[in-house]
């Protein structure tokens, strides 16, 4: 089975391990740069990414981190995980010091933190997501169920490179006014080499097949 860890410095690190480990792999919560060394992936959880910024740094997770993710280590981040995979975050909240947050990056994109505004800070939606129809759990025979997604104060991807795949967008009319006045499709799911991220969490509702696929990833059938 593959050695899966997840991100365990802040947010919703049990929901990702129980996931994981439905679905047979070996989870194990990471904390320390010593425990990223004999895995074949990492979650980056939602949570806040601010924190997970602070502590990682503290710790000396990040710089481990960055140097693997450049070396082509799988890793699926959510929410928060998304926006520590993206190159470039558009909005970045400073410290006392003035410094900018940080992230790992390995995304070229560039996220927008709590996008989706305050009056939907929550919502959840049917999403069709590219590449779940070739997972194994799929019978080829059927129609792909849509991933029903929560998202929780959600970043969105504002604009990718080349390199990136996008994966799904939520359609205008769930979307919240643009700066512009206009209301567009925005995307939330992209994967990038061996990156996987999405804005919303698929495993509080029971949804399994980002982590199947992210499982795939690994193996290298996907
Ligand atoms: N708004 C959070 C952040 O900026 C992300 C929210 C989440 O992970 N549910 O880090």
């Amino acid at each position: 089975a593959p050695r899966i860890g997840v991100l365990a410095l802040q947010g919703d690190v049990r929901e990702h391990l129980a996931a994981l480990d439905s679905l047979g792999a070996l989870a194990l919560p990471v904390k320390s740069p010593r425990e990223l060394a004999d895995l074949d992936g990492l979650v980056i959880p939602g949570g806040e990414s601010t924190v997970i910024d602070k502590l990682s740094r503290m710790y000396g997770v990040a710089e481990v981190l960055k140097a693997r993710i450049a070396d082509g280590f799988p890793v699926y981040g959510s929410c928060a995980g998304m926006i520590m995979l993206a190159d470039t975050i558009a909005d970045p909240t400073s410290n006392l010091k003035g410094e900018p947050q940080q992230s790992f990056g390995g995304i070229d994109m560039v996220v927008k933190r709590n996008a989706f505004g305050r009056q939907v800070d929550s919502f959840e939606v049917d999403l069709a997501i590219r590449g779940l129809e070739s997972l194994p759990s799929q019978d080829p025979n059927r129609v792909t169920a849509p991933v029903r997604a929560a998202f929780i104060r959600a970043p969105w991807v504002e604009s990718v490179g080349e390199s990136v795949q996008v994966l799904a967008k939520v359609p205008a009319e769930n979307t919240p006014l643009g700066a512009d006045g206009l209301r567009v499709d925005r995307i939330v799911a992209v994967r990038s080499g061996n990156l996987l991220a999405t804005s919303f969490h698929p495993e509080v509702g029971g949804e399994r097949r980002i982590h199947e696929l992210f499982i795939q990833m690994i193996r290298g059938d996907a």
